[in-house]
C-alpha cells in the first residue's frame, strides 16, 4: 500500500467505527444480542444458522442479516425455516461494513427481536477489521480447511469470542490436527471459547446453544 493510502484508509475506518456504535446503541436500546459470523466460504455459516434457528424457535425472537457477493440463495434458505432474513448483497465486495448493517437494520421490526445475527461475507481476512456494532464476533473453521489457519489469519481469530471447529464428523477422513487449532487459537486469543462440531450430525451443538442463550438472556431488556 502506498504511503498516500494510509490516511484515506484510516478515516475510512474511522468513519466506520462511528457508525458501528450507532447500529450497537440501537442493539442496546431494543434489547438484542447481535453477532457477527465469519469464517471463509464454505465453512457452515449458512448451516450453523439454521440449525440454531430450529434449535431456539419458539423462545428467542431471532433475525438474520445475510452478506452475500452475488446472490440471495443463503437468505432463502434462512427464510425456509421462518425466520426474518434481510439480504446484503455487497456486489463483489469482500466484507460488511457498519453502513451495509445500518440499512439492513430499517428493514427489521427491531423491537421484536432478541437476537440479530450477521452472516458476513465468506473470507478470513477483511471482515474482522470492520466493526458492525455487534456484541461478539463468532468464526467458525471447518476441519477440511486445515489446522494451519489461526496462525495464518490471526485477526479473525484475536477478536472471535467463540471459536467453532466445525464437520469433525469428517475428522477420519482428513488430516486435521484439532489440538493444534485449539493450541494456536488459545496462543491468540486466552478467553475465547471454543466448541467442535458437526452441523451435519448435530454433534456438540448443545455446548453453543447454551452458549448463545445465556448471552441473549444476559442482553435482553428487562
Ligand atoms: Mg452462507
Ligand atoms: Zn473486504
Amino acid at each position: 500500500m502506498s504511503q498516500v493510502n494510509v490516511p484515506v484508509v484510516r478515516n475510512i475506518l474511522q468513519a466506520n467505527e462511528r457508525i458501528a456504535a450507532a447500529n450497537r446503541k440501537r442493539f442496546e436500546d431494543a434489547g438484542i444480542y447481535a453477532l457477527n459470523l465469519m469464517s471463509s466460504p464454505g465453512a457452515g455459516k449458512t448451516s450453523l444458522l439454521e440449525r440454531t434457528i430450529e434449535k431456539l424457535a419458539g423462545h428467542v425472537r431471532m433475525a438474520v442479516i445475510e452478506g452475500d457477493l452475488q446472490t440471495s440463495q443463503d437468505a432463502e434458505r434462512i427464510q425456509r425455516k421462518g425466520v426474518q432474513a434481510v439480504q446484503i448483497n455487497t456486489d463483489g465486495g469482500c466484507h460488511l461494513d457498519g453502513n451495509m448493517v445500518q440499512i439492513a437494520m430499517d428493514a427489521l421490526d427491531l423491537g421484536n427481536l432478541d437476537l440479530l445475527i450477521i452472516e458476513n461475507v465468506g473470507n478470513l481476512v477483511c471482515p474482522a477489521e470492520f466493526n458492525l456494532g455487534e456484541h461478539d464476533k463468532i468464526v467458525i473453521l471447518s476441519v477440511t480447511e486445515g489446522d494451519d489457519k489461526p496462525s495464518k489469519y490471526p485477526a479473525m481469530f484475536q477478536q472471535s469470542s467463540v471459536l467453532l471447529i466445525n464437520k469433525i464428523d469428517l475428522l477420519p477422513y482428513i488430516e486435521c490436527d484439532v489440538e493444534k487449532i485449539r493450541r494456536d487459537a488459545r496462543r491468540l486469543n486466552a478467553h475465547q471459547e471454543v466448541f467442535e462440531v458437526s452441523c451435519r450430525t448435530g454433534e456438540g451443538l448443545d455446548a453453543w446453544y447454551a452458549w448463545l442463550e445465556e448471552h441473549v438472556r444476559d442482553h435482553r431488556k428487562r
